[in-house]
């Protein structure tokens, strides 16, 4: 029964040379540095990084609550880098779901845990709002222990019930791409399983699923990873391997372990083999 009231059909990303700029009074920081990124429909993507490198800035724009400064972000059929801010607030509506960093942001503290998400699902166009699924459903999908826990408030919950309430408020307008910044960190291993069966539970349930990690070894739980290193992809990882990007300008980023023995500035001869593999021979010449 919660398949089918919680079933959706998830949405693509399209991201292509995705600058963001944060205009501070004196200077500029850019946060995005062009972003090319495909996630196709119903995909698991974990985006890890450093700190600082980019990730909640990007999901912020997914999300709708940034609009880029230049290229090009499509999701669904939503082309975000063009829509006016009317726009942007309806796809918010009806078209994502969003986690923020730290499970108590996205909560209300004096509502209970059915009334967190009831609350969240007012947002949702009228037109829109009867197909809703009821809140104990969404509860119920992110494994949220819907008897006994339904009626207490956020300071009542532990902390692994508290991160699945936050992902069941990004859930209640039935989303496309569920979007959740750093869901796993400061729990436990059982909490942080808990959390990730949920997303797996989301995803079966054919939505998008985006989450953003700075550990590894949850990263490699969802399938697939980003890197994001300096505000663009820097490297990918499919079935525990993991590969550069080539970026749209020719630059490669290079793993964190090539850069213990070449650090910035190195020189690399780049040699290109006839069987399309490409070594890079760093010069140890004296004086260098
Ligand atoms: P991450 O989530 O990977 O830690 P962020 O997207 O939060 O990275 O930050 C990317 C860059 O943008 C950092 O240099 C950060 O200092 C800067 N930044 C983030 N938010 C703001 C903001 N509200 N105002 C100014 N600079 C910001
Ligand atoms: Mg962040």
């Amino acid at each position: 029964m919660t398949a089918t009231a919680t079933a959706t059909s998830g949405i693509g990303v399209t991201c292509r040379g995705v600058v963001y700029i944060y205009r501070l009074e004196g200077y500029h920081v850019v946060a995005l540095s062009g972003v090319d990124l495909d996630i196709a429909p119903g995909e698991a993507v974990a985006m890890l990084g450093p700190s600082g490198s980019g990730k909640s800035t990007l999901l912020s724009v997914l999300a709708g609550l940034l609009p880029p400064a230049a290229g090009r972000v499509v999701v669904g059929e939503h082309d975000l880098a063009r829509a006016s801010a009317g726009q942007r607030r309806r796809y918010r509506a009806t078209e994502v779901g969003v986690a923020l960093q730290g499970a108590d942001r996205n909560l209300l503290p004096y509502l209970t845990a059915e009334q967190n998400v009831r609350f969240a699902q007012r947002a949702v166009p009228a037109d829109r709002r009867r197909d809703l699924p009821p809140p104990p459903e969404v509860l119920a999908l992110v494994g949220f222990p819907v008897r006994g826990r339904l009626r207490r408030c956020p300071a009542g919950l532990s902390a692994g019930e508290r991160q699945r309430l936050a992902l069941a408020v990004a859930l209640a307008n039935r989303p496309r791409l569920l979007l959740a910044d750093e869901p796993t960190t400061r729990l436990d291993q059982t909490a942080r399983d808990e959390v990730l069966a949920a997303l797996a539970s989301v995803q079966d349930a054919g939505c998008t699923v985006v989450m953003v990690t700075h550990d590894p070894a949850v990263g490699a739980r969802l399938g697939r990873t980003v890197t994001i290193r300096d505000g663009r992809v820097g490297a990918e990882g499919r079935r525990g391997e993991d590969y550069a990007v080539v970026g749209r300008d020719g630059t490669v980023q290079l793993p964190q372990e090539a850069l213990a023995s070449t650090p910035p500035g190195t020189l690399l001869r780049v040699h290109p083999e006839p069987d399309g593999t490409i070594r890079l021979a760093p010069d140890r010449r004296e004086g260098r």
